[in-house]
């Protein structure tokens, strides 16, 4: 019989979905349509940040997936041969994050606070020369960057620098024009019709080429699919149940609140319920660091697991995942709340993704002896390839500290707990 291992936290996006993205945030900041409103006052339209901000947010979104100059399936099937070598005899399933990075620089949605909706808005038009001027300094900002750094990936241990650089420019070749993007933002109302969601070229880019892959590698891969409640009629479309339907399906939400939105704003409610409803699990990114990387970042504290405690009383049949276990806090604070409420509660898990530290291994194994009820909702998971960010580790040194520090409790991590937490 096949035995299965998964990896319960990856991310599979490309380059070209950050450039995408980020061409898409140009253009609605040139427009004057980013982010649409402030809350504070009646004003439909508010701009806030200037173009120039998204060099910045360009570079540090390299950094975050420099690995990945390729495509999502050249990902999966890297993350596929590094886990052959490391488990010979097993079958890899993984579970990609989406992540929508669109709205960071937008408000923040807070606690208890509404997202206000907009009908049917034709957006002003800009003029292709400014958008394209403005775009072409944003990327060769970035291809100055990119060449500048061919040392730090060396050290990094990226496999094959020059290839790397090579793909990651000829995308920034590829993705130079503005003309498609601004065709399409004119084309059409900047909302799409009834089941439908704003929709980005990076995100939607993304998310058909995850699910392409859910249907020609049937079984490889479990996506999530990441939730920002200020993409207009977003959460509208997931409780259509939509994503969940039919042979290309997510099998859960992703969040990431450190983007802007508290995970008690009055639209998040509703997604509690139909992930409960219907048995989809949630992970959440819960470490005091994370994208962008800074500990002290404006929103960090969003993803505080104490915020979602309230979640968990109202939906005790929840799944969900505080994913990275609260790491990257030296006092321990989010991690104590998290190993509280898993110990409190049935259907609470953690991941140790994003683990490139043998000396945070053996801390969370040792709590694990001492909680044996942890030890059944804690799931392993590489957070390829963010994890090349933090520590020079590769996929097999991280593959090997795992075996190390858990030796034969690792298959518990890797396989028993996720498919509980997946309800597979
Ligand atoms: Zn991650």
């Amino acid at each position: 019989m096949e035995n299965y291992l998964y990896d319960a936290h990856c991310h599979i996006f490309t380059l070209r979905y950050a450039i995408k993205e980020v061409k898409g945030m140009l253009h609605d900041i040139l427009n004057g349509t980013y982010p649409w409103h402030d809350p504070s006052s009646k004003s439909l339209f508010a701009v806030r940040g200037s173009w120039s901000d998204l060099k910045l947010l360009l570079r540090q979104l390299y950094e975050l997936i420099h690995a990945a100059g390729g495509s999502e399936e050249e990902n999966l099937n890297f993350l596929q041969q590094e886990a052959k070598k490391a488990f010979p005899e097993d079958h890899l399933r993984i579970i990609p994050l989406m992540m929508d990075i669109f709205f960071m620089l937008a408000y923040p949605l807070n606690k208890d606070q509404e997202f206000k909706h907009v009908d049917e808005l034709r957006t002003p038009q800009i003029d292709l020369d400014d958008y394209q001027k403005c775009w072409n300094e944003i990327l060769d900002d970035l291809t100055v960057y990119i060449q500048s750094n061919k040392a730090a990936l060396i050290a990094n241990g990226i496999n094959d620098v020059n290839k790397n650089i090579e793909s990651a420019l000829q995308i920034i070749g590829e993705e130079r024009s503005v003309e498609e993007t601004l065709k399409l933002r004119c084309g059409e109302s900047m909302l799409t019709g009834m089941d439908g969601f704003f929709r980005t070229e990076g995100y939607c880019n993304h998310l058909n080429n995850l699910m392409d892959l859910v249907k020609t590698r049937k079984g490889e891969l479990f996506p999530f699919i990441a939730i920002d409640p200020r993409r207009e009629g977003i959460v509208d479309t997931l409780l259509s149940g939509s994503f969940i339907k039919g042979d290309a399906r997510f099998y859960g939400v992703k969040l990431y609140p450190r983007m802007g939105f508290h995970p008690l704003s009055k639209p998040m409610d509703s997604v509690y319920q139909f992930c409960s409803d219907n048995n989809l699990p949630v992970i959440t990114h819960c470490g005091k660091g994370g994208f962008p990387p800074s500990t002290t970042w404006k929103y960090a504290d969003f993803g505080n697991p104490l915020h979602f405690e309230p979640v968990i009383k109202k939906y005790p049949d929840l799944k969900i995942n505080f994913a990275h276990f609260g790491s990257s806090d030296p006092t321990f604070q989010w991690a104590k709340t998290v190993a509280r409420l898993v110990e409190e509660n049935e259907n609470v898990y953690s991941d140790l993704s994003c683990y490139t530290n043998v000396r945070d291994l053996i801390n969370k194994k040792q709590l694990c002896d001492i909680r044996p009820k942890l030890k059944t909702r804690l799931m392993f998971g590489t957070d390829f390839d963010v994890m090349y960010f933090t520590d020079n580790v590769s996929l097999k040194n991280y593959y090997n500290n795992f075996k190390t520090v858990f030796y034969d409790e690792l298959e518990v991590l890797m396989k028993r707990n996720s498919e509980s937490f997946m309800g597979l």
